[in-house]
């Protein structure tokens, strides 16, 4: 379990990759994956428009970056960051990678993603794992609201 201002040092660089993928065209989402002292060992942001990758969530693009990193498919001890709750296709993704412990901001409300949250991934699944949403989660909410006024003013 990290310490209270770890995490949100770690949400707050959520956040920054999340500001970095709407700059290049990308939904506002971003995360790390960490290990268990909070140490980043990546991190990156949503890439499905630059990728034109449906699947390229935050979370997928970590996994893929740390798994070829660390040289196994076994990310087993590592840590989840992200700016908002996971989707059941990252939820599952970072189970079956191994990962125990989730952390993130916003929780997913009206207008963002499909409104299956997490928890009903846990719940129905893996109950071993241990979740915590709702860090810093005015500050992600707000900054993923700004991100999609901004990119829809790319359009
Ligand atoms: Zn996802």
């Amino acid at each position: 379990m990290l310490s209270k201002e770890r995490m949100n040092a770690l949400i707050r660089i959520a956040m920054e990759e999340a500001d970095a993928a709407v700059e290049r065209g990308d939904d506002p989402y971003g995360g790390a994956i960490v290990d268990q002292e909070g140490n980043i060992f990546v991190r990156n942001g949503n890439r499905q428009n630059t990728e034109q990758n449906p699947a390229a969530h935050a979370e997928m693009v970590l996994i893929r970056e740390a798994a070829k990193k660390l040289g196994s498919n076994d990310l087993s001890g590592y840590i989840s960051v992200c700016n908002a709750e996971s989707c059941p296709m990252c939820a599952s993704a970072l189970v079956i990678a191994g990962i125990k412990e989730f952390y993130f901001g916003a929780w997913f409300e009206d207008g963002f993603q499909p409104n299956i949250q997490m928890s009903v991934v846990k719940d129905a699944c893996y109950d071993n794992i241990i979740l915590e949403g709702g860090i810093l989660a005015n500050e992600c909410s707000a900054g993923i609201k700004r991100g999609r006024e901004k990119l829809s003013k790319n359009v």
